[in-house]
Order: structure tokens, then sequence, then C-alpha cells
């Protein structure tokens, strides 16, 4: 898992850190939130060629704030990052 939120089983998504269309195997399971998440900030390509490990995503100040907010809202709830909204203004909704 990449937080510490705990999720439903059921709800658990499996990440590639290589994206399967660049033809990766290796799965980590993610929570709903995080693995959106995930998707939103970097393309397939970069996450391939720079974010492919958890140590990668985790150390970036993006997922870092992501995660510092995630852990504050209600676990039951999951949240979808929008591509298109301003990050100043309503980050992660
Ligand atoms: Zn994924
Ligand atoms: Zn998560």
């Amino acid at each position: 898992m990449f937080c510490e939120r705990e999720v439903q089983e059921k709800l658990i998504q499996y990440h590639h850190l290589i994206p399967k269309s660049k033809d990766g195997k290796d799965t980590i399971p993610s929570c709903p939130s995080c693995h959106n998440f995930i998707h939103k900030t970097w393309t397939n390509n970069q996450l391939r060629d720079i974010y492919n490990s958890i140590e990668s995503i985790r150390s970036t100040e993006d997922y870092q704030r992501f995660v510092k907010w995630l852990i504050k809202q209600p676990v039951e709830k999951l949240f979808k990052t929008d591509r298109k909204t301003g990050r100043d203004k309503n980050p992660y909704r």
C-alpha cells in the first residue's frame, strides 16, 4: 500500500509499477484514492521511466502533499483527483 489508510479489501486496486500498456507485470495494492491520484498526476511514460517503484512515488512532494491531506479524510470516502481542477483552489476533488 502506498498510504496507511485502511480500506476494505474489496476496494483495493492493483497498480502496475510499469503500466500494463508498457508490458509491466508487477503490481502492488493501492487504495482507490492513491491509485487515482497516481494516474491523474503522471502519464504512463512517466510511470514507466521515473515513478516505477513505491519509493519513487512516495518520495515526491506531490504524493506527500496528497497523503498528508488524504489521511485526515474519513476512511470510507474515496477521492478522485481531477486533472482539470487548478491545484491551488480545490486540489483533490
Ligand atoms: Zn495503476
Ligand atoms: Zn492510499
